[in-house]
């Protein structure tokens, strides 16, 4: 057989798949912009049973070519997230998992969980007691959140899994993004990456959009600052559903995850509500841009209630772009 075509095969074979599966809604928290609509989403849409789960698993051929993510809900409440999570490393699958870190303030929870999952995505949405009850209705919930991703971390420098943060650009949250960051900083030792994520409006963020929606273009200087003490601090910052175009200085393109390549199933019961929204990131005007095709553009529910005028298609070339960093960057957009 050709060398080339036998290639080609053992490429498409090993291809790594992902897959996507929301348990359920159920929380230990009821935060106010929240997609799944918190505690109510939780009672009317239901959870998952271990059999659905593992039927999933079965029926997608889960193996070592494929990731499984989690998210919710809150995973880590369910009474049989281990042996969820035992019947997928069985297949020898990688396991990533979102998660506010609760449920790992107790130190023998957080060991087996740690056991099994591969990457952790985990949300420090405050830097105070208050601050994190406002948002999350659960105020007792700091420390043991605080605690929780003490001990990851700790588990961390002694297992085999990787740690990101991520922080959430709300309008309670919006003025407050360096402070966030610094206590991260003081806190915790260095995620591999700290996210600061944009809000989507749906679900509990679009029942509360007043208390919680705030346009990026007026969040962008906090944003911007938010980066610059992170990168005094030695923080790998990556700015999720936060195009470059709502940045006055090319310097904080670079910060902007652009599309992934990784494409993954949905797993998930959504609301009739959530499924007829549009499902669409970019402005017309987006065509224009150096950046289309690759920027992961608006959440669709932000774009749906905000519209496309903040975004400002940019026409300078990337050598141009980063030409103003004087030849250091490394990032994925460098074309140096
Ligand atoms: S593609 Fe659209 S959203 Fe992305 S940077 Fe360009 S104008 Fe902004």
């Amino acid at each position: 057989m050709n060398s080339m075509l036998q290639m080609t095969k053992i490429l498409k074979k090993e291809k790594t798949r992902s897959i996507q599966i929301t348990p359920g809604y159920s929380c230990n928290n009821d935060c106010i912009f929240c997609v799944t609509r918190g505690q109510d989403g939780a009672k009317m849409m239901g959870d998952m049973t271990t059999q659905q789960i593992k039927d999933i698993i079965r029926r997608k051929s889960v193996d070592v070519n494929t990731n499984v993510g989690f998210d919710g809900g809150e995973p880590t409440v369910r009474h049989d997230i281990i042996e969820i999570l035992k019947f997928i490393k069985e297949r020898k699958a990688r396991i990533k998992m979102l998660t506010n870190g609760i449920r790992c303030c107790d130190p023998d929870f957080a060991s087996t969980l740690t056991d099994y999952v591969d990457h952790l995505y985990v949300t420090v949405y405050a830097h105070t007691p208050e601050l994190y009850g406002y948002l999350t209705r659960r105020k007792q919930n700091f420390d043991k959140m605080v605690t929780g991703v003490k001990n990851l971390f700790k588990l961390s420098q002694k297992k085999n899994f990787s740690i990101d943060l991520k922080i959430l650009v709300c309008k309670p949250t919006a003025p407050k993004l360096p402070e966030i960051v610094k206590f991260i900083s003081e806190e915790f030792p260095r995620p591999r990456r700290l996210c600061i994520h944009g809000l989507t409006i749906a679900g509990n963020s679009e029942k509360n959009k007043d208390e919680v929606g705030i346009r990026l273009k007026e969040a962008a200087p906090s944003i911007k600052e938010a980066i610059n003490l992170g990168l005094e601090m030695g923080q790998n910052v990556t700015l999720r559903y936060i195009p470059p175009c709502i940045f006055d200085d090319p310097f904080y393109y670079d910060f902007c995850e652009m599309d992934s390549t990784e494409r993954s199933i949905n797993m998930v019961k959504m609301s009739r509500e959530y499924m007829k929204k549009p499902q669409e990131s970019y402005g017309p005007q987006c065509g224009e841009c150096r950046f289309h095709g690759r920027c992961v553009g608006l959440w669709p529910g932000y774009a749906n209630e905000y519209g496309y005028d903040e975004l400002t298609p940019i026409k300078t070339f990337q050598s141009e772009i980063f030409s103003s960093h004087n030849g250091s960057c490394c990032s994925s957009l460098c074309t140096g």
